[in-house]
């Protein structure tokens, strides 16, 4: 479906994306405690009749009649809470339009509140509900079957770093009666986390661990830890990358892709939970490069507090984006343009904006936003703040001989330290989306 769309839609870039698939995964992160996907699969939607839309034309070329897409299904019964949900103590985000308050951690608030509570219009309801039939049937998520695998291959890695990690605390001297209390963590980000990947995503995963098992560059972790998995028949395509900005191993793990990444905690003792993972004192005294990483489950699990308020309209709004992008030609940070990240930041923003809206609202609001946003002025969901742990670098184009200013349409990460997470876009490539963003645009007004 790529291929084509890209062979008759934008025959440029195609090589360059079959290249930037040669070239692998992005470098990703993750998180632990629970690893199941938030909201598996399920969109509430109000029951009524399938109604035609032209939102499926935002994906040109539209399907062959033949596959067209089956008609939405019924309204899924409300999901369970998700894992690691758990409010934490802590205000932000203050309550609204009768909705709940945003459960932030003490020093986040968002950089501006709701724009609108206006509840969906028929006709909105109508294009949500062709905009999830047609992305169930085109890019649908993740079988049951292959979540349980996946599931069942963080079980896995999580019971080889607890394994690993007592064995280091012994070797480094810590008796064997009390090595089992030196705990890890597994986390998991991205689109696994956040519910929206499909069945060739990888998963993001990052293994917190104790002091002890950092050491030398580049680390015990990338020496025993990587020669135990590298050992295993299970474990294939190894490609550890210990020098990057965010050290990680590339694997795959039962034919499942991982993007495994370490962060090191400055104490014998890495055991965390999520609102732990969640407070700013989990950076005092680690490392820089322990820092970047943790910032990847950081704003995920942010993202899903600050769009808590319409998460299935937000999580359906960003499928549908992402496939949107990916048909596009236009989905990739490595290449210039926007990744997972970016794109769940900008979906982000406009479930904020309008917590009560449809799923297809936010779509369309997503292109005005872009189409009129005054770059470089940034886009960010929460405000600049400084919780004083001293040395971690934020994104601040102000700041005396920054690069920052540079940046060409700045997307900020929301977790302390923030960051721009599409530092890689050029001229060439904003004048790229923002054609892309016109097309979508044009095309949601008709919808
Ligand atoms: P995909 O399904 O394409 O893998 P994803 O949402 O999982 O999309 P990734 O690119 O895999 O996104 O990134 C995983 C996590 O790593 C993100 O959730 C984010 O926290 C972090 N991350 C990745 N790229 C960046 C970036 N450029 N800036 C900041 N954080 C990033
Ligand atoms: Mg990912």
């Amino acid at each position: 479906k790529v291929c084509s769309s890209f062979t008759l839609a934008r025959p440029r870039i195609y090589c360059i994306y079959i290249y930037s698939i040669y070239l692998g995964g992005n470098l990703k992160e993750a998180e632990s405690v629970s690893y199941t996907p938030l909201h598996r699969g399920t969109t509430r939607l109000p029951r009524r009749p399938p109604a035609p839309s032209s939102s499926s034309a935002l994906l040109r070329p539209p399907p062959p009649s033949s596959s067209a897409p089956p008609p939405p299904p019924p309204p899924p019964p409300p999901p369970p809470p998700p894992p690691g949900a758990a409010p934490p103590p802590g205000g932000g985000g203050g309550g609204g339009g009768g909705l709940p308050a945003l459960e932030l951690p003490a020093l986040v608030e968002l950089e501006t509140g709701a724009q609108s509570y206006a509840v969906p219009s028929a006709g909105a309801l109508d294009n949500t509900r062709a905009m999830y039939a047609y992305i169930q049937a085109f890019a649908p998520l993740e079988s049951k079957a292959g979540t349980l695998h996946r599931e069942r291959c963080l079980k896995v890695l999580k019971e080889l770093l607890a394994d690993w990690v007592r064995r280091m605390a012994m070797a480094h001297g810590i008796p064997a009666e009390v090595a089992g209390d030196c705990g890890s963590t597994i986390f998991v980000s991205g689109s696994f986390r956040l519910g929206v990947c499909g069945p060739g995503s990888d998963i993001d995963v990052i293994c917190v661990v104790p002091s002890f098992c950092g050491g030398e560059a580049p680390g015990h972790f990338f020496r025993s830890f990587l020669s135990e998995l590298t050992e295993r028949e299970d474990v294939t395509n190894v490609v550890p990358i210990p020098d990057a900005a965010v050290p990680m191993i590339g694997l795959q793990l039962s034919g499942v892709d991982i993007d495994l990444l370490v962060a090191v905690m400055p104490g014998p003792n890495a055991t965390l939970t999520h609102d732990q993972l969640l407070e700013d004192s989990v950076l005092q005294g680690i490392d820089d490069k322990s820092a970047k990483t943790l910032n990847g489950p950081r704003v995920t699990e942010l993202l899903f507090r600050l769009t808590k308020r319409n998460y299935h309209h937000f999580q359906l709004c960003l499928r549908f984006l992402r496939h949107w992008a990916k048909r596009r030609g236009i989905y990739s940070n490595k290449l210039g343009y926007m990744g997972g990240v970016n794109f769940a930041i900008l979906a982000a923003k406009v479930a904020i904006w309008y917590p009560r809206a449809s799923a297809f609202t936010l779509l369309k609001n997503f292109f005005d936003m872009m189409l009129v946003w005054p770059w470089p002025t940034e886009i960010r969901l929460t405000k600049h703040y400084d919780p004083g742990l001293g040395n971690h670098v934020q994104w601040d184009p102000a700041a005396r001989n920054s690069r920052n200013k540079d940046d060409i349409m700045p997307v900020i990460t929301p977790a302390y330290p923030c960051m721009n997470s599409t530092y890689n876009i050029m001229k060439s490539t904003k004048a790229v989306m923002e054609g892309e963003f016109k097309r979508a645009h044009e095309i949601c007004e008709r919808a």
